[in-house]
């Protein structure tokens, strides 16, 4: 352990002072640390797909919720695909909500945590203290290439009225761009969207480096965001893989940390 991380009742995780501060929400990045799963999954694996037991999982919830008083049983987390679909919850949507396939969730329902699973990709989460609403996203390139973070944004702003001049954001722990390399196809497809002079992306050879925090910081600017509330908790997944999941350091058989926000009751 790294000593980066703080723990509450043996859940490891990090948090964002800018979202404490504003007040109205529970939050955390969870880390891997404090839960029952075992082998590759240890211990505080949330996702199902790569094969963790469902008991497990049950368990890892219990613990979790139990840690930061907020009831996993409702936790909204969508079939995360890498794209830019954004799912809404309002009071109504969210009594007839079945799990579908998006990359970001938001609402504006207290007491309904809403989250994102993640090892190296980007956890963002979103906070409307003026609406009291909330949001999570999962950016890896894909997902910040199609701008996921500024439709999540945009969401907020149709569906609750929320001004992107009062929405925090803030950045949990992902891969960085000291262990982030993609391909050169990468870099086109990033210069095809958006032209040249891209300052997240650093040459390495003949790949490149990119800074996953950096283009989504850029992608919540453009959608109205004020800067100075783009909070970064952020460490590197991949050099912490002690502390975090880390699917490109464990060879792809790793599991996936929680990152979850709930507006309070
Ligand atoms: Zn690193």
């Amino acid at each position: 352990m790294t000593g980066r991380i703080k723990f509450k009742d043996g859940i490891g995780y990090m948090s964002s002072e800018r979202l404490d501060g504003a007040g109205g929400v529970v939050h955390a990045f969870l880390s891997r640390h404090g839960g029952v799963s075992a082998g590759e999954f240890a211990t505080l694996n949330f996702d199902l797909r790569g094969g963790d037991r469902a008991d497990d999982i049950e368990r890892n919830k219990g613990k979790a919720g139990a840690a930061f008083g907020v009831t996993f049983d409702r936790l909204v987390n969508p079939v995360q695909v890498h794209g830019n679909a954004v799912v809404v919850l309002d009071a109504a949507s969210v009594k007839s909500y079945k799990n579908v396939e998006a990359d970001a969730v938001v609402t504006n329902v207290p007491g309904v945590p809403v989250g994102i699973l993640t090892a190296d990709c980007l956890p963002v989460l979103l906070y409307d203290p003026v609406k009291k609403a909330a949001g999570a996203a999962h950016a890896g390139w894909r997902g910040t290439l199609s701008d996921v973070c500024g439709r999540a944004v945009d969401a907020m702003k149709e569906r609750f009225g929320s001004r992107p001049e009062d929405i925090i954001a803030a950045l949990g722990p992902h891969i960085k761009p000291c262990c982030y390399c993609v391909s050169n196809d990468v870099y086109v497809a990033f210069e095809k969207a958006h032209g040249g002079g891209l300052p997240y992306f650093s040459r390495s050879g003949d790949s490149f480096m990119l800074d996953i925090g950096g283009a989504n910081r850029i992608s919540l600017v453009a959608a109205g965001l004020k800067e100075e509330n783009i909070a970064d908790v952020s460490v590197c997944a991949s050099c912490e893989a002690a502390d975090f999941f880390s699917y490109r350091k464990e060879g792809g058989r790793t599991g996936r940390q929680l990152s979850f926000i709930m507006v309070k009751r």
